[in-house]
């Protein structure tokens, strides 16, 4: 198995436990975006790929879900095995397609494989429950059961963690997987599905179809796909969750984000810096959990100053040098964005008090963007209402914890928060009224782990159940009632 992939090969789709040419020969190029070196080259399949994939998932079901829980347990407990043998080779990996750092991608493989342990947890987590005497001689009993075909749809920024979000509970549970990940970021995942073959999964119960906008919209109309698991910005969320519920199908699509970080006066400056800085521009501030906007209240000048400093001195570079903090954005195309709403920013009236374009220009490969803050931002202002996935921070600044709240009550966006205080009563008063799905007291990036809910609230999710945890089992599995009479 080759894990570093360092030529122009158009990668394979995986159906039916066979590796197999894409039938669109359109291919999209998968260049290094610390280097702009050519990694690999994507096929853009088309829905006659994802028939196929989705046929042979079909097929697999009828004997998939009638496999004992713990034997499928068992094929994850030896992929646990494998992924973690091959641990290095895969945060490798995240690095020369993603951009991130090593130490982040070591990081991120760890998250995904904690994903295998809970989701290997399945014959616990899929007891049903009794309860007798209901009635007179009456017993009820509640039984799960797997829901069938499922597809999952993944962002570039996690190419490990996302997808291992979706497919080992889904698989566990019973269902059978067809995965679409980023045409940005897809030579990993292809890794992924050779080492699950690899742990024993039988043919046709995970499949991978590369692709773009074609395969995604061939996964929501297909009628054998019975739910979509979907991880992305928030105008595709909104539209995979609006059209595959429209076709009848089980959605959970998590969406873009505006995390704030409110720093009390009485915060630990040098820690809340700390975090901070590590939060906004690690990955390159392209983690749906970055820190994008900072509530600064009171005074707050030496906060600022503290910032700014410390963001003068990051490393920015390869992700492979270990003393590198700021790594590439994932494209140019996406850099443009970026820049324009630093324009944007400029226009609207808030003080760019760090241009990160300095650095851009002194780069001659790669797509680097240096550490950007603006000052005096407000609510009402483009860069601080949209999602710019960027190592660009805006400050925006308080009069008092009400107001930092109030600012996070006005953003479309709920995915995380935190608060910086040794404050036990603006601790509280933050939990209580903080509207988002994932806070953090004193944590720069309060991600939560694979046994809980990844929750993000308002735009940052379009569904009911999120991903992981409880709501992980109930999402992919159907509840059966029985109702039994034994007097007759
Ligand atoms: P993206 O929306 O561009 O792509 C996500 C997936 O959707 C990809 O597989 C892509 O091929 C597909 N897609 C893109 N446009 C499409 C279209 N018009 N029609 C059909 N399919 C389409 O997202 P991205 O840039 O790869 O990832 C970054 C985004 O993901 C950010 O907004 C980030 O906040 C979000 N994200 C959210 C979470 C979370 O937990 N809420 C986690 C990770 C990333």
């Amino acid at each position: 198995m080759t894990i570093i992939k360092n030529d122009t090969e158009v990668l394979k789709n995986y159906i039916n436990g066979k590796w197999v040419d894409a039938i669109s020969k359109e291919t999209l190029d998968v260049p290094n975006p610390a280097t702009g070196e050519l990694i690999a080259k994507v096929p853009i399949s088309s829905r006659d790929d994802v028939d196929q994939a989705v046929s042979a998932a079909n097929e697999a079901f009828h004997t998939w879900k009638k496999t004992p829980v713990p034997k499928r347990a068992r094929i994850l407990y030896k992929y646990h095995y494998l992924l973690n043998e091959n641990h290095e080779k895969l945060a490798q990996l995240v690095v020369q397609e993603n951009g991130k750092s090593y130490k982040e991608a070591y990081g991120e493989v760890q998250r995904g494989i904690e994903c295998v342990e809970f989701a290997a947890g399945a014959p616990t987590l899929m007891m049903g429950e009794t309860l007798s005497n209901i009635a007179e001689d009456i017993d009820s009993e509640m039984f799960r059961y797997p829901l069938g075909v499922v597809g999952g749809i993944t962002p570039f920024n996690f190419p490990m963690m996302v997808p291992l979000w979706m497919f080992p509970l889904a698989i566990a549970c019973g269902n059978t997987f067809v995965l679409k990940p980023s045409e940005r970021t897809p030579v990993l995942a292809n890794e992924l599905v050779e080492l699950f073959s690899q742990a024993g999964a039988p043919k046709g119960v995970l499949n991978i179809v590369h692709g773009a906008h074609d395969v995604v919209n061939g996964l929501l109309e297909h009628q054998d796909v019975k739910a979509i698991s979907f991880v992305g910005s928030q105008p595709v969320a909104k539209y995979v969750y609006e059209r595959a519920a429209s076709q009848g199908k089980r959605v959970q699509a998590l969406s873009g984000a505006k995390n704030h970080h409110i720093v009390m006066p009485d915060a630990d400056m040098s820690k809340a810096v700390a975090n901070i800085i590590s939060s906004a521009y690690g990955s390159a501030g392209q983690r749906c959990m970055a820190c994008s906007a900072v509530v600064v209240v009171g005074d707050g000048e030496s906060f600022v100053k503290a910032l700014k400093e410390k963001a003068d001195e990051l490393i920015i570079g390869n992700g492979m040098n270990d003393e590198v903090l700021l790594t590439p954005v994932i494209r140019d195309s996406h850099r443009k964005k970026v820049l324009e709403y630093i324009e944007k920013g400029v226009e609207e009236g808030a003080s760019l008090i760090r241009d990160g374009r300095k650095e851009m220009d002194e780069m001659t490969e790669g797509t680097f963007l240096g550490a950007t803050i603006f000052d005096h931002v407000t609510p009402e202002m483009t860069i601080a209402k949209d999602e710019i996935f960027a190592p660009v921070l805006s400050l925006l600044r308080a009069e008092d914890l009400d107001e930092g709240l109030e600012f996070i009550r006005k953003s479309r966006y709920g995915n995380g928060a935190t608060i910086y205080t040794k404050d036990a009563k603006a601790i509280r008063q933050f939990r209580e009224e903080a509207d988002a799905g994932m806070l953090g007291i004193n944590v720069g990036v309060p991600a939560t782990m694979a046994f809980f809910p990844f929750s993000g609230w308002k735009d940052s999710f379009y569904g009911d159940l999120h991903v992981n945890g409880k709501d992980g089992v109930n999402f992919f599995t159907r509840k059966k009632m029985i109702t039994s009479r034994f007097d007759y």
